[in-house]
């Protein structure tokens, strides 16, 4: 059973989405899906179960719906790494490059501990900017990153490359080219 191609094929293409150019890969089709929300799911906890990992962190906002269903299934807690502005407690922030302009993302002083094996979840990889600064976060407050891992990886755009190279291993379920 090729699940990777299963899974792909419940993801939806939408042209020129948000803008003129771009093909916008929207999981909303897998994850209203019950047998593929539950396949998903099921193939990271089979990835992860026997990873010895502390937590899970995931990312604004569609890592929060993976990433919370997965750390559940676990036993293990659920982080999530914020936009700029919506956590209420003290923050250690990131700042990283959009396609035009910036962004910031947040994560709790207290989400994790120093040596905490956390697993970094999102939707997908594009430029890889989004998910270098989530693991920036966890390393300035000591954790220790065993894998980021993402639904879709877009290997034009070379942030799955980044994201290595960097060090930190990168696992995702299907490409786009
Ligand atoms: P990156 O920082 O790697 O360039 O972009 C990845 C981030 O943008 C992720 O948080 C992801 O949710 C969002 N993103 C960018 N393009 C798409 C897309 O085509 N489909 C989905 N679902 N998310 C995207």
């Amino acid at each position: 059973f090729d699940y990777a191609a299963h899974l792909k094929s419940a993801i939806r293409t939408v042209p020129d989405w948000p803008q003129p150019g771009v093909m916008f890969r929207d999981i909303t089709p897998l994850l209203q899906t019950p047998r593929t929300f539950r396949l998903l799911i099921d193939v990271f906890v089979h990835r992860y179960m026997d990873a010895d990992v502390d937590l899970i962190a995931g990312l604004d906002a569609r890592g929060f719906i993976i990433g919370s269903v997965l750390a559940y299934e676990l036993n293990l807690g659920f982080v999530p790494i914020r936009k700029k502005g919506k956590l209420p407690f003290t923050t250690v922030a990131e700042e990283y490059e959009l396609e035009y302009g910036n962004a910031t993302v947040e994560m709790h002083t207290d989400a994790c501990r120093a040596g905490d094996r956390v697993v970094l979840v999102d939707d997908l990889v594009a430029t890889g900017g989004t998910m270098m600064a989530g693991y920036k976060l966890l390393q300035k407050l000591g954790a220790e990153v065993v894998e980021a891992a993402a639904i879709i990886e877009l290997p034009e755009l070379k942030g799955g490359e980044l994201i290595r190279t960097a060090g930190l291993p990168l696992y995702t379920v299907c490409s786009f080219d």
